[in-house]
């Protein structure tokens, strides 16, 4: 069942109580800042986007567009200070997470939401076993034994297809090799059963066979257990296959957000088509080099006025650089904030293109 939402006007119908489902996860208009020692950075800025019960969201775009530190700002995790909340709410199941005390926070981080670091040996202590480790995970929100809990890091350790789950579990992470630590991290995140599983880049370190199959578990997982997941990547290509929702990011905002089929088959916005010329693809015979996108994100110390991706962008017009594009609805769920889409606009270049598939020969 289609459960997961990706709705920008979700929080006005839910006042017009149009809306029967409340999503697990909904952000919105947050803006999170960095105060450095060159200025301040404006990491985060206005994003919104929400995950259903049982879904499965990918958030993408280029390093330093805001992605993470969204996240991170889920979880609790952003610094504060530098960082700094200017604006804008956290729903999970129902509370807003801006307003809890850091050990509210603590009770809901690694129980309610889980979450898979990039590297992971960043979230494993190399001076503890693997399944003390997972088991220590467990006894912080559960009153068990110690035994019930290694009980459970062996179970853990076996649903995520480790061999020989109880030799493993008496071994560090030394001894485990670079897949088999993240899927550790993967039983570490699952093991007090988390309503939201937050991956963020989770097979970036890891080489391309085994990238597919940590993917491949997260997938089985998602629908084995009904989890609902955010999975965090640069690449459009490692998340084709896991989210049934996407959500691209460009220099702290959202750009584009759709289901899957939205943004692969009609990708809308001249980002995510640049984005999506740059991923290798099965159907298409490769003619030369994959195509990256020209120029560089912009400065967030001074976040430029207008679209920000307007100076990489072949089709900006003047309306671009004075004024941002607010997002326009283009299909069912699938909203684009880009002036070649609005209403106003008849010579929209992408639109033969669009109606005909939206591939990205531009
Ligand atoms: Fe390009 Fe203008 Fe659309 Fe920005 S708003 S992506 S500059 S056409």
């Amino acid at each position: 069942m289609e459960q997961t939402t990706v709705d920008m006007e979700l929080s006005q119908e839910q006042e017009l109580g149009r809306s029967n489902a409340e999503p697990l996860l909904s952000i919105e208009d947050l803006h999170v800042s960095f105060h450095t020692y060159a200025g301040e950075v404006h990491a985060v800025r206005g994003v919104t986007y929400s995950v259903g019960h049982g879904g499965s969201l990918a958030v993408v775009g280029e390093s330093g567009c805001g992605k993470t530190v969204t996240v991170q700002t889920v979880m609790g995790l952003t610094p504060i200070p530098p960082g700094q909340i200017k604006g804008g709410r956290v729903i999970f199941n129902g509370q807003d997470l801006l307003r809890l005390s850091e050990k509210q926070m603590q009770s809901i981080r690694g129980k309610d939401i889980g979450m898979i670091f990039q590297d992971p040996m960043t979230g494993l202590n190399p001076t503890m076993t693997v399944g003390r480790q997972i088991a220590e995970t467990v006894q912080r929100h559960h009153k068990i034994s110690n035994r019930e809990a290694m009980d459970k890091a062996v179970e853990m350790l076996s649903l995520v297809d480790i061999p020989n789950p109880q030799v493993r579990a008496r071994q560090y992470p030394h001894q485990f090799s670079g897949g088999m630590r993240q899927r550790a991290m993967v039983a570490m995140a699952l093991a007090c059963e988390p309503l939201l599983l937050i991956a963020d880049e989770p097979t970036t370190s890891l080489d391309v066979t085994i990238q597919s199959q940590i993917l491949d578990l997260l997938q089985n997982l998602q629908e084995r257990l009904g989890m609902t997941i955010v999975l965090i990547s640069h690449n459009l290509g490692v998340v084709a296959c896991l989210a049934k929702d996407i959500v691209v990011m460009y220099a702290g905002k959202v750009v584009e957000k759709g289901s899957s089929s939205d943004v692969f088959c009609n990708a809308a916005h001249p980002y995510t088509r640049a984005l999506l010329r740059s991923v290798p693809r099965l159907d298409r015979e490769i003619r030369g080099e994959l195509a990256s996108i020209p120029g560089t994100p912009p400065d967030l110390f001074q976040p430029p006025v207008g679209c920000a991706f307007a100076p990489r962008c072949k089709y900006a017009m003047k309306v671009c650089t004075k004024c941002d594009a607010q997002p326009i609805r283009i299909g069912d769920n699938h909203y684009v904030s880009c002036w070649l889409h609005h209403e106003a606009n008849p010579n929209n270049p992408l639109k033969n293109q669009f109606e005909n598939g939206g591939h990205t020969s531009d």
